[in-house]
C-alpha cells in the first residue's frame, strides 16, 4: 500500500532530529516541505528527490505528498518542531479522509516549546500550555479566551507565532490580556531561532515582554507565579523542595 511518514524535524539542527525521524528520512525516496525546512535537512539527505512549496499553500503541499505517494512513490512531508504541533499530521489524514489508500506514519519531534524551553532553563516544570497568536486560522476572539484563562488557570505559557509582518501588536495584546490575572514582574523569556543561525535567548519580565519585538521565528515563554530567576535561567519550581 501507498505510504506516507509526516516527519517532525525538530528545531533546526541535525542534532535534534530523533533518530527515528532521521530514519525516516533515509526510508523515502522524496522529501516534501516548506522550502525553509528542506533547507534545513538538504545536506545530510543527499540523493532525494525534493519537493517545495510556499507558505501558506499547506493544502496543496500536503496534496502533492498525497498524489506522490499514490503513484508509489516513498514520500516523507517535513514539518518544524513536531508534525503534529501546528503541523501537517492533521491535515494529511484530513485529507487523506478515510479511503485508507494511503498509510499515514506520524514521526514526532521535539516542538519549540520544548528544545526552547531546554534553551531558557527549566521554564516548563509545571502545568503549561502552548497557544498560538496566530488568527489565520483561528478567530482572535478565541485566542484571547484561551490566554485569558491559561493566566487564570495560572499555567506556563509558550507561544507560538508572537508576530509576523501584519501582524506586529499581537505579543502586546497578548500580554494585556495576560496582564488581567498575571503580575508585571512574571519572569518570562524569549527564544529566537533555535537550532538555526542567530539563535538568542534572553530573559525578562512580563511588563518588559510587552514592549518586546518578536518576529516569526520567536517563541515567547511567560512563566507561572512561582517562576524564578536563577542565574539568569528561567525557572519554574515543581515543588520537590517544598514537601
Ligand atoms: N511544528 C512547529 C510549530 C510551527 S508554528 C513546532 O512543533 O515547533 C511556527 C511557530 O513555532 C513559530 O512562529 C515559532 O513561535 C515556533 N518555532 C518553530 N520553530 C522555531 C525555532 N527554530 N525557533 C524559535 N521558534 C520556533
Amino acid at each position: 500500500m501507498a505510504k506516507i511518514r509526516v516527519v517532525g524535524i525538530g528545531p533546526g539542527d541535525y542534532q535534534e532530529m530523533t533518530l527515528r525521524a532521521v530514519d525516516a528520512l533515509n526510508a523515502c525516496d522524496v522529501i516534501v516541505g516548506y522550502h525553509v525546512y528542506v533547507d534545513l535537512v538538504k545536506d545530510h539527505f543527499p540523493g532525494k528527490e525534493f519537493h517545495t512549496t510556499p507558505m501558506r499553500r499547506e493544502v496543496d503541499r500536503c496534496n502533492i505528498a498525497l498524489e506522490l505517494a499514490r503513484q508509489g512513490r516513498d514520500v516523507a512531508m517535513i514539518c518544524s518542531g513536531d508534525a503534529g504541533v501546528y503541523g501537517m499530521a492533521g491535515l494529511i489524514y484530513e485529507l487523506r479522509g478515510e479511503a485508507g489508500d494511503v498509510d499515514v506514519e506520524v514521526v514526532g519531534g521535539l516542538t519549540a516549546a520544548i528544545s526552547g524551553g531546554a534553551r531558557l532553563g527549566a521554564p516548563l516544570t509545571h502545568d503549561f500550555c502552548v497557544i498560538s497568536l496566530s488568527d489565520l486560522l483561528t478567530p482572535w476572539e478565541t485566542i484571547e479566551k484561551r490566554l485569558e484563562c491559561a493566566a487564570l488557570g495560572d499555567f506556563a505559557v509558550a507561544l507560538y507565532n508572537p508576530a509576523s509582518m501584519k501582524r506586529r501588536d499581537y505579543l502586546q495584546k497578548a500580554c494585556d490580556i495576560l496582564l488581567r490575572h498575571a503580575r508585571p514582574e512574571t519572569v518570562c523569556g524569549v527564544v529566537k531561532n533555535i537550532g538555526r543561525e542567530g539563535e538568542a535567548i534572553r530573559v525578562m519580565t512580563l511588563a518588559e515582554l510587552r514592549d518586546y519585538q518578536a518576529d516569526m521565528f520567536t517563541t515567547a515563554f511567560i512563566g507561572n507565579s512561582h517562576t524564578k530567576v536563577i542565574d539568569g535561567r528561567m525557572v519554574t519550581p515543581r515543588g520537590y523542595r517544598d514537601v
